[in-house]
């Protein structure tokens, strides 16, 4: 790590800091403050990051400070992605930090027509965002072509790996100059990354910032102990709290998903549902919905989860705890993003007492239990008490409602 304090202390180039300052952003986070140098001296970087850190602006700013100061033509840049939501995101913080700059940004992903992406890369982007698929496609079709690459970015690089994406990414890295720059981000470290970065990078330089697994220290983790019958009322009961301002609720399964808002909407609470079998064009609207604030309830999947940078979560909601317990930080780190505070509440019942225990392992940290509220489970509170050095200590809410539930009633929300 080195001493770095403020974003003008890389020499970037003025119209980058300029950017920077449009965004409000007063110093680098760790990531940046690691990354950017290392990047911008040409090497090689492995970083261990999760999103919620900064980790596109790492290698946002310095890419584009390195493209602008080269000059060249053509595509020079590619980052792949692993879901289509992320790569919008990457696309549109380039083009955010380089709205003072020439470059052009352009992104290719699959579940909308083909028609558009292929004339935006006649228009010679200088940068391109894709996800793996669709990017194979349009290169077997000769729409893009990788030859003049300079830079090449693998993105959560270990979502890739477990959306089955190692052949395609092969595929299209094989394509690429051998005499380029790679930087690999990943939220673990895993062998099978460690593999990958071996193959793909040359003498790299490893940044780690976050422990992988991490959960923010700004997240204020609870457990609910609650029956499966009784957790859609105890959903409702929590959202019509006057401190929640936005919530990302999710569940295991889409059927799940798709109940629970209608659920939710029975009960006047406006919510819409994200997940993989909706149209690009759907999940984008529900996304735009959710950051513009015309719907205070997001029901997802956890496919979802990493492509969700919707500022101002206050309360990620798990209404069924995650199979894999990695999923868990994935989802939580939707909440207390950039630095500010969140709250993460898992509903947890009797059958799922063996994922809380798993998610506990891996983050290192005995979830608190709230018992006062209107529908806890004495079950599944007991059953978690039996396994081997679970304290569930409980603590109490701050008020309590008519009903012994979640109080302070004013303030509706959703309506
Ligand atoms: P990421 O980890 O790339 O998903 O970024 C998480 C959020 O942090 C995004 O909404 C960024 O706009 C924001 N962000 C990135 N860098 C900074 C910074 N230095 N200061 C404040 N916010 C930042």
């Amino acid at each position: 790590m080195n001493s770095r304090k403020c974003f003008e202390d890389f020499n970037l180039t003025e119209a980058v800091l300029r950017a920077i300052r449009d965004e409000g952003y007063r110093q680098p986070t760790d990531i940046q403050r690691a990354a950017i140098p290392e990047i911008l001296s040409g090497k090689d970087v492995m970083a261990t990051a999760q999103t919620g850190t900064g980790k596109t602006a790492a290698f946002c700013l310095p890419m584009l400070d390195m493209l602008q100061r080269r000059k060249g033509n053509g595509l020079r840049a590619l980052v792949l992605t692993p879901t289509r939501e992320l790569a919008l995101q990457v696309e549109t913080s380039f083009r955010t930090y380089g709205r003072h700059l020439p470059l052009r940004t352009t992104v290719v992903l699959g579940g909308v027509s083909t028609n558009v992406q292929v004339s935006a890369l006649r228009n010679r982007p200088d940068i391109l965002v894709a996800t793996p698929g669709r990017l194979l496609d349009l290169i077997r079709q000769k729409h893009a072509r990788l030859d003049e690459i300079e830079i090449l970015v693998l993105d959560e690089a270990d979502r890739m790996l477990d959306m089955g994406f190692i052949h395609d990414v092969r595929a299209i890295v094989s394509g690429i100059p051998a005499a380029r720059q790679t930087l690999l981000f990943s939220a673990t470290l895993s062998p099978e990354i460690a593999g990958l970065a071996s193959d793909m990078l040359k003498n790299p330089v490893y940044v780690a910032t976050t422990p992988p697994a991490s959960v923010a220290v700004k997240v204020d983790q609870k457990v609910l102990f609650v029956d499966q019958a009784d957790k859609g009322s105890l959903l409702v009961d929590i959202l019509q709290r006057s401190d929640v301002q936005r919530a990302l609720v999710f569940t295991r399964t889409k059927h799940r998903a798709d109940r629970l808002m209608r659920h939710l909407s029975r009960n006047g609470i406006s919510a819409d549902a994200i997940h993989s079998n909706k149209t690009q064009n759907g999940r984008q609207r529900s996304l735009a919905a959710f950051d513009k604030g015309r719907i205070t309830v997001l029901v997802a999947t956890d496919i979802m989860a990493r492509g969700i940078d919707v500022e101002g979560i206050s309360h990620v909601i798990n209404y069924e705890l995650p199979n894999d317990a990695e999923n868990y930080v994935h989802r939580v780190g939707r909440t207390a993003r950039a630095g500010a505070a969140g709250i993460a509440l898992s509903f947890c019942d009797a059958s799922e007492i063996s994922m809380l225990r798993g998610i506990e392992k891996l983050i290192k940290y005995e979830l608190p239990a709230v018992e006062g509220h209107a529908f806890h489970s004495t079950t599944a509170a007991a059953l978690r008490k039996q396994v081997p050095g679970a304290s569930g200590r409980p603590v109490q809410w701050r008020s309590f409602g008519p009903r012994g539930g979640f109080g302070r009633r004013p303030g509706r929300l959703g309506r």
